[in-house]
């Protein structure tokens, strides 16, 4: 056995069955995907559309292809044949290219609507208003081919595990509020995706249904080759 495939066995062994793992083989090689494949794996994730689709194209089909950064509408053409799920809708626009792209596919595609939790700043993420307005925008609410399953989020980068904690709970307890609100009748509206390999326990506790792990199981991503 690889050093990696232990790394997985030993991972995977300490995850319930009813939290997905997913596989974030981001700047790693499709060898390293096809080890976690050959041990039955098949959710992975990637946050460049380029990466995406090049390796989607290589590996075998029934991976679970999960794109899990920051997606440019102009992108939303290249992954909506094949993605599985998208875990950065956050805004009306990207919502409009999704639901398109999506139609001339036939395809559904499942969604997370990605909300900002983190102190820092950043352009990415709904506010909880944002959030709001979003599903209450009749556009919005017409999409026929994007299917909301939930909420994702990532915490502040800090060393603070309490403020990580509490950030976590804010997503989990805007989940519940639309999950006992406007997703009441909706039975697909039940994915909340948060944790990495810093903070993925934490990110259980809180009640995470979808972790994305990168660098605990593929070792440190070097960036320059
Ligand atoms: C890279 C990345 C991860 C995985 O990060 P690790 O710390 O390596 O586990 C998870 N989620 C998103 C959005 C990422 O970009």
């Amino acid at each position: 056995m690889t050093e990696l495939s232990d790394k997985y066995q030993n991972f995977i062994s300490g995850i319930p069955d009813n939290v997905c793992l997913v596989a974030v083989s981001k700047t790693k090689p499709e060898e390293d995907i096809m080890t976690l494949y050959n041990k039955g794996h098949r959710s992975f994730g990637e946050n460049k559309v380029q990466d995406l689709t090049r390796k989607a194209e290589n590996l075998p089909k029934d991976i679970k292809w999960h794109m899990i950064g920051h997606l440019q509408t102009n992108k939303v053409k290249y992954i909506a044949p094949f993605v599985h799920m998208i875990h950065g809708l956050d805004s009306l626009k990207l919502a409009r290219l999704i639901d398109n792209e999506a139609g001339k596919n036939n395809r559904i595609i499942n969604c997370l609507l990605q909300i900002h939790i983190a102190e820092e700043q950043s352009k990415f993420g709904l506010s909880e208003d944002g959030l709001n307005e979003l599903l209450m925008n009749p556009e919005f609410k017409s999409f026929k081919n994007i299917r909301i399953k939930g909420l994702m989020g990532m915490a502040s980068f800090t060393e603070d595990l309490n403020q990580v904690r509490v950030e976590f709970r804010k997503l989990k307890t805007i989940f519940d509020d639309l999950k006992s609100g406007i997703f009441i009748e909706n039975e697909y509206f039940s994915d909340l995706s948060m944790g990495m390999s810093d903070d993925f326990r934490i990110a259980m506790e809180e009640g995470a249904t979808i972790i994305r792990i990168g660098s605990l199981i593929f070792g440190e991503r070097n960036y320059s080759n």
